[in-house]
């Protein structure tokens, strides 16, 4: 396929692409950004093939040169701001990247990074003469474009190999599925270094869609921004869009708001029924990093009937439920949901050997458990390294933190099972109290009334908080740890 920002520069030069704080880039000005950052990127001496680490927030500048290493034919890992030096460490070598890019906000961070890798802050790439701007005339779509980490919530984060044929497909099986209108305006508060963020990128530059780009997400200033520009699109995860309900207030979104896009879990009832109010459309989702963002919908009109479902496989993509020995099961029953489809990676960075464990015949097995309902819905369980089996029956921790969360006085819930002599193993919960006065008791007969009676919890730990990685995901296997740190007399 052609270099896709020079075509859409060539189509569309006068299109509004970017606007950031104020400013509005046209494809033109984005491009010739752009290629400015290949020219300074030659200048450092790297090319084709070769792999660049970056650790940006969401800034146009950052927006330029992830497009220029793009456009290069340079891999960009990546790497997620939130994480500590140390875990950046760890990234940048199990990466093997050539150089790291850094925003100088982030020189702290970098000064205590222990790699070999060499540095350039974006302060001075930016200074760096242009030198011959070489970039990629053609993309070859089996190329690997982006590496991103998993947000490490069941084990060590692995590299996810994304390649152009990846965004290509993705970009593509969301048009398909919330069409495309000339007048559409995505709004990003999500992080451009996640896939939920840069694969909004990737859809502007192939739709010629402008992107509204916010640094951190502010539910004040999204609301006055999805005003401002006529914002048709958002992408959010749960906890935003109840911020932007409560800032709305009595106010409703214009009518030419026409979709949410809600990723990273199911939504809370509550929440959806405020959205109906308002006139929201909510669209319910599942992904992951392995399948280049979107790989399952859910229309609005189906998110009250089908509460909690994550909908049905975009265009392009299927979904299979399997059992342990790999076979399918029937409608309703419960499995490991598997995958596939040209937004699915190829692998993970230097590790065939999980690649080998997790893509089997071109099938993604997601580690996640799930049923498909007798008309296709997917519902999403949880994690199956999470699932707890008491007296051979499966209980899913998402279900009960979900009952536990609903309390008020509870800010926060995990629940994992333990080793018990007569059940192999129980359901016990970690628990946050936001007011002292919550009871362990209070909280047992919440249970019982919601729940069956082998799923109560058999012990509450009142923590000060629960560990949680830079993606504010539950780590249940350090719970684990603490867990057996307790039964060994250590305490936590
Ligand atoms: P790691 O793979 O390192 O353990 P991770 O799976 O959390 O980390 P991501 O790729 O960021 O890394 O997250 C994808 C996961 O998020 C999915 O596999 C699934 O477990 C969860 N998820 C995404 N969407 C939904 C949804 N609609 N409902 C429930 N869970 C979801
Ligand atoms: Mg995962």
């Amino acid at each position: 396929m052609p270099n896709w920002l020079k075509k859409r520069a060539d189509l569309s030069p006068n299109r509004e692409a970017l606007i950031f704080e104020g400013h509005t880039y046209t494809f033109l000005e984005v491009f010739e950004k752009a290629s400015s950052y290949v020219g300074k990127i030659g200048t450092l001496g790297l090319g084709k093939g070769k792999t660049a680490a970056v650790l940006f927030s969401n800034q146009a500048e950052s927006v330029f040169i992830l497009y220029a290493l793009q456009m290069a034919g340079i891999k960009a890992v990546i790497l997620n701001n939130r994480l500590t030096s140390e875990e950046l460490s760890w990234q940048l070598g199990d990466s093997d990247a050539d150089v790291l890019v850094y925003e100088s906000r982030f020189d702290d961070k970098v000064s205590s990074i222990s790699s070999e890798v060499n540095f350039i802050s974006t302060d001075k790439l930016k200074q760096l003469e242009d030198g011959d701007s070489v970039f990629l005339e053609e993309y070859d779509m089996d190329d690997v474009t982006t590496i991103m980490y998993t947000s490490g919530t069941t084990g060590n984060p692995k590299g996810v190999m994304q390649t152009y044929g990846n965004h290509w497909w993705s970009a593509n099986a969301s048009a398909l599925n919330l069409g495309l209108h000339d007048y559409d305006k995505w709004l990003c508060t999500v992080p451009i270094f996640h896939i939920s963020g840069y694969s909004i990128l990737m859809r502007s530059q192939i739709y010629g869609m402008p992107v509204i780009l916010h640094s951190t997400f502010e539910e004040k200033k999204v609301v006055e921004d999805i005003r401002k520009y006529q914002v048709t699109v958002m992408s959010v995860v749960s906890t935003m869009l109840s911020r932007v309900l409560v800032e709305l207030g009595t106010r409703k979104l214009p009518d030419s708001f026409r979709c949410m896009l809600l990723g990273g879990g199911p939504a809370p009832l509550p929440l959806l029924e405020s959205c109906i109010d308002k006139g929201i459309p909510v669209f319910q989702t599942y992904g992951m990093t392995e399948t280049s963002s979107q790989f399952a919908t859910l229309s609005p009109e189906y998110s009250i009937e089908r509460l909690g479902s994550a909908g049905k496989a975009l265009f392009p993509n299927l979904i299979r439920i399997v059992d342990s020995d790999g076979q399918d099961v029937p409608l309703g029953a419960e499995g490991e949901i598997l995958v596939k489809g040209p937004n699915v990676t190829y692998g993970y960075l230097n590790r065939p050997d999980v690649t080998a464990d997790k893509i089997r015949n071109k099938w993604l097995h997601t580690g996640d458990i799930g049923y498909l309902d007798s008309e296709g819905f997917l519902y999403v369980l949880d994690r199956r390294s999470d699932l707890i089996i008491s007296g051979g029956e499966n209980i899913y921790p998402a279900e009960i933190e979900g009952v536990l969360l609903s309390y008020p006085g509870v800010a926060d819930a995990g629940v994992i099972g333990a080793p018990d002599e007569k059940w192999q193993q129980v359901p016990v919960a970690f628990i946050v109290k936001s007011d002292s006065g919550v009871s362990e008791e209070a909280l047992l007969a919440l249970c019982e009334e919601k729940l069956a009676k082998y799923k109560l919890p058999k012990k509450f730990y009142f923590v000060e908080s629960l560990p949680r990685n830079a993606a504010k995901k539950l780590l249940r296997r350090k719970l684990r740890e603490w867990l057996e740190a307790e039964g060994d007399g250590n305490g936590h």
